[in-house]
This record gives structure tokens, C-alpha cells and sequence, in this order.
């Protein structure tokens, strides 16, 4: 901490007042103390306020000591007798201090290794991911490994019975070899003479322009890696044998599936969302009765906002709606969390979307209302209408409802079901 001291000060910048401040010490002017420049003065503790005169500066006193550029410089800064010295933190717009910009300023950053960097990302489980770190760590138990800490065991390949080690499983073993050709041929990727795990990775990785984190490209050997180290698992120790082309068994899929709303009761359903870096906004939502018939649906397009406005925008449209149909007892939909939890935990929300959670708890104030989650699978004929809100220049109603929307509309109103895995279900630990 105090060898972060002398690194952080020197992002502390006075502003003058009375002139309490070293002239030649403190960082009062510009971006660093007068003595860097005028290393003569060094044993001078003078302060600031000897160069003040009846409220300005002694320009005679200024000149005896300094360049001409640099009384020029100082004679630009208004002095303000009242105020005493003020602490500005240079690195924060606000000035204010933080530490988490204090610490982005001493700590030490290592520049970026994209074969770590690559391993954490959405698509890919964290077991996984934490199993890939400590692959390219070469932190895998495997039986050479545990043999050289002591452990007396039959270190064979439960493939070709070759010695196991962690590059046989994973590249040497034929089985292993079998795998990664099969998907060299099909990205076109030529990888020969590897002597390391590392190696293997680095040289998939930047074989193609393709080295966007997340990319098709980037996750095809990560996972490689983790499903031939799944088969040498099975097959050590759960007698299933290895093969290069066995299906992984994948959990049961997902069901999500439309609820009609009450007798009496009408149900809301919203999206919105937004592309382009915020440049483009739309949002869907309809309404629909108790036995799933459609009353209304429209698409918007709300222009330059973010997704959480977009939701907020396509919510606060579809309750003035439901006001104008007289809908007094409704059930609102969304899959969007964060809008709910507002609307919940009455969240006064940021000065970006406060007029607009105000205009919502308006319209909420005259509804007997609920409001649930729903998955975006199960949220889909307001995730079309959404999607189809960027074609449109504003708002589009839909009279009559085509194509994909009725056959969703319909699946719903007869409460059949949809089927969605998510890999993100997957577990293998
Ligand atoms: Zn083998």
C-alpha cells in the first residue's frame, strides 16, 4: 500500500485557494511540481501564497523565478482568497477519489494471452472453462502425472494401452487424432508437429482470421479438448470403452409453454430490445384474452435506445393500450428480469429512465395487475413481433396476424408445447 503511495499522489491535483500549497513541491499547475522544471529550487518550501499580492499575482515576483512561458501559464489561474486548498483525483471525471481507479492505476497488468482469454465466454460452461484453464495450466490428474507424485498406478491409455499422458489423451492417442482430423478437414486447418497441449491450441487458434472470442472457430477445440477428456473418463472409470464418434447423452430438453391467462383476466406479453450499439430499438407486445385469443399486437420502432429502455418503452406502449381497451385485471409477461425486479422492489431506477418507470407505475396505478417471467423460448410471439419492429419506420398494428406469428399464436391458444435445450443445461461434473 505505501509503495502505491508515491504512484497514486502523483495523480492528486490542487486547486488553489489562499495558496497553502508548496509553490515549487505540490502539483498546483499543470501536471507536475514547478521543481521538475526549476530543479534549483529544490530546498525551497515557499508557498504559493508568497506570489499573491491584494488578490492577483506579483508578476515581478513570478518573473524573478520563473520562465516567461510559465508565468504566462500561471497568470491564467484565478485566485479565490476565500476557499481553502481543494484535492482534485485526476484519473475520475468527477474528480472525486476511488479506489477502484487507484487500482487500476498501480496494478500491474500483464498483457492479454488470447488462448486464456478465449476459454471464458458465454457459450462455454464454466466447468469447462475452469477444466480448459487447468488444462492449459497442465494441472490434469492423469496417470503419468500421479505416478511421478508417488502414486502406483496402471498408467495405460484405455485406448491403444500407450503410456498415458496428458498430450497422448488429448493428441497422440489415434482416437484423439481421428477427432481433431475430422474437424481440421472440416475448418480446413493444418496442424502438424505439436509437442504440447499449448502448442495445439495456439496453433488452431490463429490458423484463420477467425480469432473473434466465441467464434465457432475459437470453440471447436476447446471443446474437443474437454469431450475427449469426458471419453478417457468414461472409459477409465466407468468401463464404456473410447470412441472418436460417440454422442455425448444430453440432458432432457427444456419445456416452456404458454399459460392462458384467468377467466376474465388478460395477459400482456412484451418485448424489446435493441441493436446496432443502441442505434436501433423496437419493441413487440399483444394482448390476449383468457382463451388465448388475440385482442391486439403491435411492433414499434422506438429508435436510438438502449435494450432496458426498449423493454421499458415496449411495457409502457402496451399498458396504454390495455387502458384504452378498458383491460382492468392483467397479467404481464416479460423476459426481461431486470424490469420486473424494478417494478417489484419499486426501484427508483437511473436518471436515464426515471420519467419513463414513473409513466409505468402511472398506468400500473389504475390495473389490478400481476407481472411474471417468462423464458424468451416461451416468450416468442412477442419476441417475433420485436424483431419485426427494426423493418418498421414506427408503429405497425396488426390487423390480421400471418405466417410465423399464427402459428405461434396458435400453439399457444391450444397450450402445446415447445422443446428447447439449452448447452448452458449441460453438467458433467
Ligand atoms: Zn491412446
Amino acid at each position: 500500500m505505501l509503495a502505491s503511495c508515491s504512484v497514486t499522489e502523483q495523480h492528486i491535483r490542487g486547486r488553489i485557494g489562499r495558496g497553502e500549497l508548496f509553490f515549487w513541491h505540490d502539483y498546483w499547475m499543470g501536471d507536475e511540481p514547478l521543481v521538475n522544471r526549476f530543479p534549483s529550487f529544490a530546498s525551497s518550501m515557499i508557498l504559493v501564497s508568497n506570489f499573491y499580492q491584494n488578490g492577483s499575482w506579483h508578476i515581478g515576483k513570478l518573473n524573478d523565478a520563473l520562465l516567461e512561458d510559465v508565468v504566462t501559464e500561471i497568470m491564467k489561474i484565478p485566485i479565490d482568497e476565500s476557499r481553502i486548498y481543494e484535492a482534485y483525483w485526476a484519473p475520475t471525471s468527477d474528480g472525486k477519489f476511488t479506489t477502484k481507479s487507484a487500482w487500476e492505476i498501480v496494478r500491474q497488468r500483464h498483457s492479454i494471452n488470447f488462448v486464456f482469454y478465449s476459454i471464458w465466454h458465454r457459450s462455454i460452461p464454466l466447468s469447462i472453462s475452469f477444466f480448459l484453464w487447468r488444462l492449459f495450466q497442465d494441472w490434469i490428474p492423469v496417470d503419468l502425472r500421479l505416478k511421478s507424485k508417488g502414486f502406483q498406478l496402471v498408467f495405460k491409455c484405455q485406448h491403444c494401452n500407450s503410456k498415458e499422458s496428458l498430450f497422448h489423451v488429448m493428441w497422440e492417442c489415434p482416437l484423439a487424432s481421428q477427432v481433431w482430423n475430422y474437424f481440421a478437414k472440416f475448418f480446413q486447418i493444418y496442424i502438424i508437429h505439436r509437442k504440447s497441449i499449448y502448442q495445439i491450441i495456439w496453433a488452431w487458434l490463429f490458423s484463420s482470421d477467425y480469432t473473434k472470442k466465441g467464434h465457432i472457430h475459437i470453440l471447436i477445440p476447446l471443446f474437443i479438448f474437454w469431450f475427449l477428456w469426458v471419453e478417457r473418463n468414461d472409459a477409465k472409470h466407468r468401463n464404456l470403452g473410447m470412441y472418436p464418434n460417440r454422442k455425448p447423452s444430453l440432458p432432457k430438453p427444456k419445456v416452456f409453454s404458454w399459460q392462458k391467462p384467468l377467466t376474465g383476466e388478460f395477459k400482456l406479453n412484451v418485448d424489446g430490445g435493441s441493436k446496432y450499439d443502441c442505434q436501433s430499438a423496437a419493441g413487440g407486445r399483444l394482448l390476449r384474452d383468457h382463451t388465448g385469443t388475440l385482442i391486439f399486437s403491435f411492433v414499434e420502432n422506438f429508435g436510438p435506445y438502449n435494450s432496458l429502455q426498449a423493454e421499458l418503452m415496449a411495457l409502457y406502449r402496451g399498458l396504454l393500450l390495455c387502458i384504452e381497451h378498458n383491460v382492468r385485471r392483467l397479467w404481464i409477461e416479460m423476459d426481461a428480469k431486470v424490469v420486473i425486479q424494478m417494478i417489484h422492489r419499486g426501484h427508483k431506477g437511473s436518471a436515464q429512465i426515471r420519467y419513463l418507470l414513473a409513466s409505468i407505475r402511472k398506468c400500473l396505478s389504475v390495473i389490478s395487475f400481476r407481472i411474471s417471467h417468462i423464458h424468451r423460448e416461451g416468450n416468442q410471439a412477442a419476441d417475433l413481433l420485436s424483431n419485426q419492429g427494426y423493418m418498421h419506420q414506427n408503429l405497425h398494428v396488426f390487423s390480421q396476424v400471418k405466417g410465423q406469428l399464427k402459428g405461434i399464436l396458435g400453439l399457444d391458444k391450444n397450450n402445446l408445447r415447445s422443446e428447447f435445450l439449452s448447452f448452458h443445461e449441460l453438467e458433467y461434473f
